[in-house]
């Protein structure tokens, strides 16, 4: 299977639209990387997250704000021959981004943020109570780094 580098920033941002969740990497001294699945937004090259107040992700990223962000889409097992195990691959698009958290804890703000989380999943618009919003964690992410790879075809699509 051929693998390709993409560095056409406005096909990256179509797979991170189309991906439905991302994985999240963090430091976790002293034992292995904590990662977690988590539902995201993305608007102008940004990254928004969002969170309880309490927990193990939140104390780990409190104390080291390093993040990586694992998204993949356009999954599909693809084979040159049934009966060859050894033909069988999964065509796909990841990307990694490399980057720092920062606490969003303008209310106002946060409001913006929680849209654009929402707008990543549905069409709608939301009201929020205040209690929510102001218990809710809001995690904004500006990629230092991104990486960007098609697994097969769907380079060509
Ligand atoms: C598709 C998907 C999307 C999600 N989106 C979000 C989101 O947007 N925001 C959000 O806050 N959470 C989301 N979650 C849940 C998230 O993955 C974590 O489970 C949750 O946030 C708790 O993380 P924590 O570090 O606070 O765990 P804690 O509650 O502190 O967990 C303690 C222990 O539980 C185990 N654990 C925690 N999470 C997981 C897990 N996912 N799988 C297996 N073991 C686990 C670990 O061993 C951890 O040490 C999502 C989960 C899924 C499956």
């Amino acid at each position: 299977m051929k693998t390709y580098t993409i560095n056409d920033f406005e096909k990256i941002e179509e797979i991170i639209k189309s991906a439905q969740t991302c994985f999240i990497g963090i430091n976790n001294p002293g034992s292995a990387p904590y990662i977690i699945p988590m539902n995201f937004g993305y608007e102008n090259g940004t990254f928004y997250l969002h969170s309880g107040p309490e927990g193990k992700k939140t104390e780990l990223i409190r104390n080291d704000n390093r993040i990586s962000l694992s998204l993949h889409g356009n999954t599909k097992l693809v084979f040159q021959h049934p009966e060859v195990a050894c033909s069988y691959s999964m065509s796909a698009e990841s990307i990694i981004c490399e980057g720092k958290v920062k606490f969003i804890t303008d209310y106002d703000e946060k409001i913006r943020c929680l849209n654009i989380i929402m707008r990543h999943y549905t069409n709608r618009e939301f009201k929020y109570n205040a209690p929510a919003v102001n218990n809710i964690c809001i995690w904004e992410i500006k990629p230092e780094q991104i990486f960007c790879k098609s697994f097969g075809n769907s380079a060509k699509r």
